[in-house]
Parts: structure tokens; C-alpha cells; sequence
């Protein structure tokens, strides 16, 4: 798999103080308590446990991510890169199909 091409992405909800920047990108969406989480394919998100599209450490593919416009997936990728760079707390991470972090540098 290609390194340094953005794969899957996770919000740490330490990290996430609601700026809501990242609602403008039409991937995240705020819970009850303020904090983004990523809504996936399955109607489910990235902090629902049970959810199989969402790892525990809640990192979603970005294939997997519920995307209401018709989107490519290379369109997706910048996306998520994107929102991960204009986030001000740093609290979106973005990681390679390797596993290497892409964002926060
Ligand atoms: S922009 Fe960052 S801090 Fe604001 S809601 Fe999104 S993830 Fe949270």
C-alpha cells in the first residue's frame, strides 16, 4: 500500500475543543458532549464501540467514511488532510494504509 497517502483518521477527544472547523468538511458531525466523531458508512460513528468500521482507538478508513456528496476517493483523501491541518487543536489525526502518522507532524 502507498505510504504517505492519508488512509484512515481518528479525532482524539482530549484534543477536540469544538471549534467545529472541521463541520465545514461534511465528515465530522458534533456528539452530545461537543466533541467531533466521524460518521461511517454503516449509519454507526468512530466512538461507538460496537461499530466494526471504527478501530477501538477510533480511526475509520477513509473508504469507510459516510460521504453524503459524491466524492472520489483521491477528492476524500485531501479532504481529511485538509480538515486535519485546519483543526487548531491538532485533534485530527491522520494516518498512512502503513500506519505512519501523517498529521499532527
Ligand atoms: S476543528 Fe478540531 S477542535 Fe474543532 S470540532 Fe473539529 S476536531 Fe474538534
Amino acid at each position: 500500500m502507498p505510504e504517505n497517502i492519508p488512509h484512515s483518521v481518528a479525532v482524539d477527544r482530549e484534543m477536540c475543543q469544538t471549534a467545529a472547523i472541521c463541520l465545514a468538511y461534511n465528515i465530522y458531525e458534533l456528539d452530545d458532549e461537543s466533541k467531533a466523531i466521524l460518521l461511517t458508512k454503516n449509519g454507526s460513528n468512530s466512538d461507538d464501540p460496537s461499530n466494526i468500521l471504527a478501530t477501538r482507538d477510533g480511526f475509520v478508513n477513509i473508504t469507510d467514511l459516510l460521504n453524503g456528496e459524491s466524492k472520489t476517493l483521491e477528492e476524500m483523501q485531501e479532504m481529511v488532510l485538509e480538515s486535519a491541518k485546519l483543526c487548531p487543536f491538532n485533534a485530527i489525526i491522520v494516518r498512512d494504509a502503513e500506519g505512519n502518522q501523517l498529521w499532527p507532524i
